[in-house]
């Protein structure tokens, strides 16, 4: 019954009442390049070890002018990829928490096995980095199947080092996992899991079996962008997932998703309103037309100049449910 094509969907515009628009600009989410040591099947980056586009110098420089110059930037978010493989990683680290700023590593775990980041551990400790560390499930085969053979294994033996370093328990070392449910392989669709709920059964398991400890679990919901899409529209059933976000809006999620006060920038410098819209090319707009950068917002003196966020219908993948986000579920 499922197909690519969908004419019943409402659209995500349409479907809200009115357009959403931004509120003062807290956070900086840096994008620094689509290198990763992984390759996972729901990847909406589709980064790879073979990918190599990642932060320019300038671009660098850039943005540790924005993060000097703003006090209004509480919290720099950085991804990627495996944002710690790329230029800039560090330099942005430091002057972030120079700044006295909250920095968010999105890390993979697995990197602190590669040779060359073997000491990632102890830098992100030693600058009190919030880690926030994808763990899909709290069984290995889960894990393995999404991630790639032994990256559950790996995973543990990071987060049984971060532990050791205090993570997961000193109040200034925050360990965060995230859980995205596998790919539907056919349109039996269902929500992400309770996360309180979830968070407990992982606690649970990782304590009973590991000993691990940590702080928060962000349960996440797939969004039909990059490889998800992709997966989605070898089965057909592109559409019918879309069809079912779109069945399970909820519009008290609005005021909390995550483009209301982020700006997310791209390793080029450009700039957009969320990751998702940097990997769809949707980019923000400056006043004179132009697509934004943040050269743009260095000349302008002004982080907030966006009025209107730009929607799209995999707007439905933040809004269905209890909602979602980098930070996991909004209401
Ligand atoms: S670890 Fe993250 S960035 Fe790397 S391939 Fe997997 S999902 Fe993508
Ligand atoms: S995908 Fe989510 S975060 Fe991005 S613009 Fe849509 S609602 Fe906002």
């Amino acid at each position: 019954m499922s197909s690519t094509i969908n004419t019943s969907l409402t659209p995500f515009a349409q479907k809200i009442a009115a357009p959403l628009v931004k509120n003062k600009i807290t956070v900086l989410q840096v994008n620094l390049g689509r290198k990763c040591n992984l390759a996972c099947t729901h990847c909406h980056v589709e980064a790879s070890p073979k990918r190599t586009e990642e932060l320019a110098p300038e671009v660098c420089q850039q943005l540790i002018a924005i993060i000097d110059r703003f006090p209004q930037i509480k919290t720099v978010d950085l991804t990627g990829g495996a944002p710690e493989m790329n230029y800039g990683f560090r330099p942005i680290v430091e002057a972030a928490r120079r700044n006295g700023k909250e920095v968010i590593v999105r890390s993979n775990l697995t990197i602190f096995f590669v040779p060359g980041y073997e000491d990632l551990p102890e830098y992100f400790a030693s600058n009190q980095l919030r880690v926030t560390a994808s763990l899909p499930c709290y069984l290995e085969s889960n894990v393995d199947q999404q991630r790639g053979a032994g990256v559950y294994n790996d995973s543990i033996r990071a987060i049984q080092r971060l532990n050791q370093l205090g993570y997961g328990e000193d109040p200034n070392l925050v360990l965060d996992l995230v859980y995205n449910p596998p790919l539907p392989t056919d349109d039996n669709f269902a929500l992400t899991a309770d996360q309180q709920k979830l968070e407990l059964d992982y606690k649970t398991y990782l304590q009973a079996h590991f000993k691990l400890k940590f702080n928060n679990l962000f349960t996440i919901t797939n969004i039909p962008i990059g490889r998800t899409r992709q997966f989605l529209q070898r089965r057909e059933i592109h559409g019918s997932y879309l069809e079912f976000l779109a069945n399970n809006y909820n519009a008290a999620t609005l005021d909390r998703v995550m483009c209301r006060n982020e700006l997310s920038i791209d390793y080029l410098g450009n700039v957009y309103d969320c990751d998702f819209n940097q990997m769809e090319n949707i980019n923000a707009i400056a006043p004179g037309g132009e697509k934004l950068t943040i050269s743009r917002l260095l000349e302008l003196n002004n982080l907030d100049i966006i009025q209107e966020i730009k929607t799209a219908n995999y707007c439905y993948g933040c809004t269905a449910g209890t909602g979602s986000s980098c930070g996991g579920a909004l209401v």
